[in-house]
């Protein structure tokens, strides 16, 4: 490990490809990977993460929204990209850098077939997105025909891919659920295969969906978070390594007398004389208020201690009365022990939201041990 000198995410490249092998090693081996590296993968780093994930071997890539997409061809990456959730004022866009748009409703289906033809493309990649129980995007069975009709009158596109996506797939008191949406999604794509004369990729599992629906892994499967080291299931976590560690180094000790207190609206109160140690990261940095006082907590030189009062923008005071420490020495908020899930329940939230709030302000180190 590298030592802090300031406020640093630390991303080894080494855990993503153990992490990307253990993924690979639950999959029949004709199953494609699509690795999902939007928002800055994950809050790491996009284009580093997506060439790595690339060399290793992912099949496809996927981000959010197009301007992720077009970071990624600026920085020279070839390899498919789907964009999840385009809208189509970047259309036009998205065709001249060849990126392959997810289209998950009658409007943006007619919208992006208009502007393909408009741009002269014919059999233009698309992936067709069906809402099977999210209720968050996609086409309905009912839609099947519309799409059918209009795929037989136009040749500027050719479906790719079609697609669902679990609600609660990492819940097993939701199997009952997961399993009728694997069964609506099967009734769907049959339906839709019986009018093309192509077979597209199904895919339909994201990373918990990997590890415990492997009848439901179809011709592809897509990962994020299992990438990143969190598999959202207990028995399962041993297999992941966080890629990222957040760390950060004591810019100021304050002694503190009973009675005093520490950072704004004076929201904690001393009751002894005790040590406070100031780290530059706040809320800008995207350490939520919520982990003010004592939710959240770092490690110095192996000891836990607590945030004490509210997380200002640009710094967080910890209490450090019982350990030996300098200004100067590095701090770290989360990493492999400590990691992100772990901090992220305490205020009610999940790995995801941490890792992803982590914000640009932070220096990325990528490195590989
Ligand atoms: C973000 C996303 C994924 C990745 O899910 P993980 O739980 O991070 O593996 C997969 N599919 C879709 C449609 C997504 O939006």
């Amino acid at each position: 490990m590298l030592k802090a000198t300031e406020t640093v995410l630390e991303i080894n490249l080494t855990p993503l490809g153990n992490n990307y092998r253990y993924l690979k090693s639950k999959l029949q081996h004709n199953i494609k990977f699509l690795a999902v590296v939007k928002a800055y993968a994950y809050g790491s780093d996009s284009v580093e993460i997506a060439k790595e994930l690339v060399k290793l071997g992912a099949d496809y890539l996927a981000v959010a929204y197009v301007k992720e997409g077009v970071t990624l061809r600026d920085a020279g990456i070839k390899a498919p990209i789907i964009v999840l959730h385009p809208q189509s004022v970047n259309f036009k866009t998205l065709i001249d850098r060849c990126l392959e748009p997810s289209l998950y409703s009658p409007k943006i289906f007619k919208e992006f077939i208009e502007i393909a033809k408009e741009n002269k493309q014919s059999k233009y990649p698309v992936h067709l997105k069906f809402n099977t129980g999210l209720n968050r995007l996609g086409f309905l069975e009912k839609d099947v025909d519309f799409i059918s009709y209009k795929l037989k009158e136009t040749t500027s596109i050719v479906v790719k891919s079609i697609f669902s996506h679990l609600v609660a797939s990492e819940d097993e008191f939701e199997k009952d659920f997961s399993n009728s949406q694997i069964k609506a999604f099967k009734n769907i794509s049959k339906k839709l295969f019986k009018t093309l004369d192509y077979q597209p990729i199904l895919h339909m599992c994201n990373t918990s969906g990997i590890l415990n629906f492997p009848e439901a892994h179809f011709d592809m499967v897509r990962s994020g978070i299992g990438l990143y080291g969190f598999s959202n299931i207990q028995k399962e976590q041993k297999h992941f390594t966080p890629i990222a560690i957040l760390k950060s180094v004591i810019s100021q000790i304050h002694t503190i007398e009973k009675g005093e207190t520490v950072g704004y609206n004076r929201a904690f109160k001393s009751d002894g004389c005790l040590k406070s140690a100031t780290i530059p990261i706040g809320h800008a940095d995207g350490i939520s208020r919520a982990y003010g006082n004592g939710k959240g907590w770092v490690t110095i030189n192996g000891e836990k201690t607590p945030i004490i009062g509210n997380v200002c923008m640009d710094m967080i005071m910890v209490n450090i009365t019982n350990i030996d420490c300098q200004e100067g020495d590095e701090v770290i908020i989360f990493g492999e022990v400590e990691n992100a899930e772990k901090h992220a329940e305490k205020i009610n939230s999940i790995s995801y939201e941490l890792i992803t709030a982590i914000s640009q302000r932070v220096k990325r180190v990528v490195y590989r041990k």
